[in-house]
This record gives structure tokens, sequence and C-alpha cells, in this order.
């Protein structure tokens, strides 16, 4: 029976907080000297646990069973955002790590632990995890910078344990599960305590130009202007009023990166550009959202006021869990939680993502107090972060059972 210890998992949360702590947040942005003391503690731990820490060359951080083939791979990141909570990614890496101790104590050593470099964006959004699973070449991320104009080229050569790193093959491997707060408010609005993840959600992005006529703001009569901000504007409420019609019940869209050319308030602007970021679990339902946003540009220039320019962009397809996974936690979580469980989609990206592309993955998640995550306020409850490793511990045990 893999035992969680309760006690072990919440002081050794405890502990990581306290590396990079900040009030009740942490900053530990990847590759920092704090975020280096992180994963060294998470080292030194899983040394303790019986599990060899072997480093891989972009600096993922694993924590294998000293003997026979892994089985399954439970982890997620320890760096976070810029100013970020104790539990993001955090959480993943601890359940892990209990999980491998609890199944080693009682004899079914086949759990492996990791810990992925950069998740949170300081080089690349999901670095690590991307570069491990084969999507992003090692190669072609070494000259990127940070906003510090730190390059990942040096920082790695600077790093010592990189000096014997290991290359850590994901076919060693035939599950990767990842436990998270949920960053949302799904949960906690419910008073549940387990999530069950099945997909998570894929991305596009509308790159928009409004073309208008730069003109003097003094002179220039309101029924004569081109103004390329009026025209963002009706787009922007255009499209938000069709999605509101269209949009599944998990869709979200945001406009971003909005910028105004010339910025000044006595001239009527000529160009706005902006980014509209659609996110949802259905590939459908991206692609015809897309669409919808482009026909509205079109509309909208027919009308002579403004041209409006668009590309589809990044597309990023959705994540669908491996349906066996997401019914052994599915059915974990009812036999410990019975009624305080949903099964639910993932807004927010995670290693997962990439990892999903690779190997059958899945996610649990616990709730995240009042919704509030990339925030020194982002808060569980002691019961629910418990709760949650108990049930991954579960779901995992009768993994194990399955395949010896
Ligand atoms: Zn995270």
């Amino acid at each position: 029976m893999v035992e969680i210890n309760s006690t072990r998992l919440l002081d050794d949360l405890a502990a990581l907080r306290q590396i990079g702590g900040h009030g009740t947040g942490v900053v530990r942005e990847a590759f920092t000297a704090t975020d280096l003391e992180g994963r060294r503690w998470l080292a030194r731990r899983f040394a303790e646990a019986g599990l060899r820490p072997v480093w891989d060359p972009i600096g993922n951080l694993f924590g294998l069973p000293p003997t026979g083939r892994p089985l399954v791979l439970i982890g997620s990141h320890s760096d976070t955002q810029p100013e970020g909570g104790w539990l993001d990614g955090s959480y993943g890496v601890i359940c892990g790590l209990e999980i491998a101790r609890a199944a080693q104590e009682a004899g079914r050593p086949g759990i492996a632990v990791v810990s992925f470099a950069d998740e949170e964006g300081t080089f690349e959004p999901l670095l690590g995890s991307r570069v491990w699973s084969g999507e992003l070449p090692f190669s072609a991320i070494l000259d990127r910078t940070d906003r510090n104009g730190r390059r990942l080229r040096d920082i790695l050569a600077g790093m010592p344990e990189l000096i014997t790193a290991e290359q850590v093959s994901p076919q060693l491997f035939k599950a990767y599960i990842e436990a998270h707060i949920e960053q949302g408010l799904v949960l906690d609005d419910a008073d549940e305590a387990i999530g069950v993840v099945e997909t998570i959600v894929g991305m596009q992005h509308v790159e928009v130009a409004v073309i208008g006529d730069q003109n003097h703001a003094g002179t220039t009569p309101m029924n004569r202007r081109h103004d390329a901000v009026m025209g963002f504007v009706a787009f922007a409420h255009a499209v938000d009023e069709a999605f509101r019609s269209e949009a599944g019940p998990s869709t979200v869209w945001t406009f971003g990166r909005v910028t105004v050319s010339p910025n000044a308030t006595s001239i009527v602007p000529g160009r706005t550009d902006a980014m509209l970021q659609i996110r949802d679990p259905e590939q459908a339902r991206l692609n015809h959202l897309a669409a919808r946003a482009v026909s509205i540009a079109e509309n909208i220039s027919a009308k002579g006021a403004v041209q409006i320019r668009t590309q589809v962009t990044a597309k990023l397809p959705p994540a669908p869990l491996d349906a066996t996974l997401v019914s052994t936690l599915a059915s974990a979580a009812e036999r410990l939680s019975p009624g305080l469980w949903r099964r639910m989609v993932s807004g927010a990206l995670h290693d997962a993502v990439p990892v999903s592309r690779i190997m059958p993955s899945a996610m649990l998640f616990v709730p995240s107090i009042a919704g509030r995550s990339h925030c020194f306020e982002e808060d569980t409850r002691p019961g629910d972060l418990v709760q949650g490793c108990t049930v991954l511990g579960a779901a995992v045990e009768s993994l194990l059972l399955l395949s010896p």
C-alpha cells in the first residue's frame, strides 16, 4: 500500500518555499541563483529518498529509482514567475518526491521524479519539457537571452552539474503525471478537492493591424477621420460580441500587445497593432473562432473607414490527456473524495503539454484559494494539498499493480 506521509509532504513544501521566499510568495526565476539553490536542494532530497539525481543537458533535474525500469514519471517545475506563488510547479515536484518515497517504502520502486527547467519562460515557456520531448531543438535556443541579457549557453556552461549531464531517454517512462494547483476558480467555487484534467487547451493567435490615416487631431473633422484606434475598438467589440454567442463553455479570448502609432493626443492615430489570443479545448472551435475574427476584420474593412489586416500566427493544438490515465485518476478521486471532484479542462499550459505528445500523460488539480496564482497571495489549504497527493498516490499504485 502506497501510504503518503502528509507531514513529510507539507514539510518539504515549506522548506522549498523558504528558498527565494518573499513574504507569502516566492521569487525563484529560472536559472537564477535561487532557482539553482532550490533545485540543488531537490537533488539532495531525491538522493536522501534513494533516487539518483540526474541533470540533463538543458538543466532538467530527474530523480531516478536505482533499480528496475521506472514506470511512471511524476513532476512539474520548481521555477517561478518574477513574482510567484509558493505552490505553482513546486507542488507537482514535491508530490512526485513523496509518492516515489512512499512507493519505495511499499516495496514498489517504480516512480521517477522530475523538475523541468524554465517552465515559466525566462528564456522560453516550457523550455525544459519542450527540449526533452524533442519539440524544441536544444541547439536552437542556446543563444536566447533573458530580460537581463544573460545568454542561456553561458548559464548552462557555468553549471557544474551539467559537466556530468546525461540524456534521460523518454523511453524509460510509460507515463507522465503532473499534479498542479488549478490557478483558477472552478474547484474553489464548487468546494471541490480534486480536478482530473481531460484536456489542456490549445491556442491560436490572430495578429491584427488596423490602418487608418494619420492626421491633425485639432483640424480633422470627426466625419472625415480614419482613426486606427476607433477602428480597433470597433473590431475588438464586434469580436467580443460574436465570440460570446459562438464560444464553448471553456473558450477564453484576450486582446494584448496593443500599440498605437503615433501614440499622441494631438494626432489622429494612423495605425493600431494588437494580438488576439483564443484558447479552447477543441481544435474545430479554435479554427472557427479565428476565422470568425478574420471575417469580422474583412467586414469592417469593406466599410472603408479603416483597413484591418489579420494573420493567424501561433497555432498550438489542444493536448488531450491519456484516457486510461484519466480514468485511473478519476476512480481514485471517486474512491477517496466521493462527490468532491470533477473532470475538467486546463486553461493554463503546463509541462504536460509537450510531454503528452510523446507519452501517455495526465494531470491532477487541487484548488487554488480564490483562484489566485502568479502572485504572492497564491495558496491552497493544507488538507487539499495532502488529498491531491493521496489521490495521485492511489492512482499510481493501481498503475503499478497493473504492470509490475
Ligand atoms: Zn506551473
